[in-house]
């Protein structure tokens, strides 16, 4: 552990713990991962994030601990997987303001180094491979419940050791952490075998709006579809689009209220998407990354469509 790290950690009692919005496995088993092994340090911890955990993650004891609380007399904030502050959300979007340390521990290339302490690696393929290593700096020994949130932050993030970011010593920390308990078969079963029905309804949509255009694979998510198939979620569905043999990029563009696009971006390897993210503003991985624009689909689709254009052309 740095030394500028151990300096914030050491003295703080109670730690305010931020998961991102739309949070993923990752940023909650490695959240989860952390406030257990600050609890054995003897520390308090609050668990925070804007946006509710989904169901795919109740699986995970714990969850339920996460809520939108306010910071109150805490003396640490620790934000885990965030690749920029946009992913705080609306609750915490003024953390950052409050005159208290923040350690900023993450994965992404792009992240901008927004904490005082920055824990930033972009080698590892999740945020919940650093904890696995800040733990065995800290002596602590994993449990199997701490094995299994570690274990579903390597799963999800390398969407079951199928990306290009699994390398052998993500293979290696897999290992360890099965060797505690933790069963890749059940978070597999719990994390991609679980999908409603309105999912499947809603991927029926999305697929046949999908649209390749040269390398370029995508499709929209609207409100009314959503509200129509009875899914809040399209559960990953740019994984699929970005299996398509002719695309080399696939991107999906998710209306939100308030005229807001999300965007979620996969490529092949060797063409950096997050490039496109970083330059509306959000961030991600070079194969994997996703922004919040303003604006309608109208607006949205060509300006993201062009940009992704270029970024292709100068791959070539
Ligand atoms: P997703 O498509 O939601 O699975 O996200 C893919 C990657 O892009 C993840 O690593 C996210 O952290 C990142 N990402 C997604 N949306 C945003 C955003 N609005 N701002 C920054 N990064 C994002
Ligand atoms: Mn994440
Ligand atoms: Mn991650």
């Amino acid at each position: 552990m740095t030394r500028s790290l151990q300096q914030v950690i050491d003295p703080a009692k109670k730690v305010f713990l931020i998961a991102h919005v739309d949070p993923d496995g990752d940023t909650i088993g490695s959240t989860l991962a952390l406030a257990h092994a600050l609890g054995k340090r003897g520390k308090k911890c609050t668990l925070a994030c804007s946006d509710p955990v989904p169901s795919l993650l109740s699986f995970l004891p714990g969850v339920e601990k996460f809520g939108v609380p306010q910071v109150t007399d805490h003396d640490l904030i620790i934000t885990v997987d965030l690749s920029d502050p946009g992913r705080l959300g609306r609750a915490y979007e003024h953390v950052l303001e409050l005159s208290l340390p923040v350690v900023n521990i993450d994965h992404h290339i792009t992240n901008p180094m927004f904490g005082t302490v920055n824990l930033v690696r972009s080698d590892a393929a999740a945020t919940a491979e650093i904890i696995f290593d800040l733990l065995s700096d800290w002596g602590i020994a994993l449990d199997q419940l701490m094995a299994t949130y570690l274990l579903t932050g390597i799963v999800t993030d390398t969407r079951s050791f199928s990306t290009s970011n699994t390398t052998p010593r993500v293979l290696e920390v897999a290992s360890e952490l099965m060797g505690k308990g933790a069963s890749v078969t059940e978070i597999n079963e719990s994390y991609y075998r679980s999908k409603g029905a309105g999912t499947l309804r809603l991927w029926g949509r999305m697929l046949d709006r999908m649209e390749l255009d040269g390398r370029i694979i995508w499709s929209v998510n609207t409100l009314e579809m959503r509200r129509e198939c009875r899914a809040d979620s399209d559960n990953g569905i740019v994984n699929l689009l970005g299996t398509v043999r002719e695309a080399l990029a696939a991107v999906v563009f998710r209306e939100h209220e308030g005229h807001r696009i999300e965007i979620s971006m996969r490529s092949r390897p060797g063409v950096d998407i997050s490039s496109v993210a970083v330059h509306f503003g959000g961030g991600g991985h070079p194969q994997a990354a996703g922004a919040m624009l303003d604006g309608n689909l109208e607006q949205v689709i060509p300006r993201v469509l062009s940009r992704t254009r270029e970024v292709l052309d100068s791959a070539d």
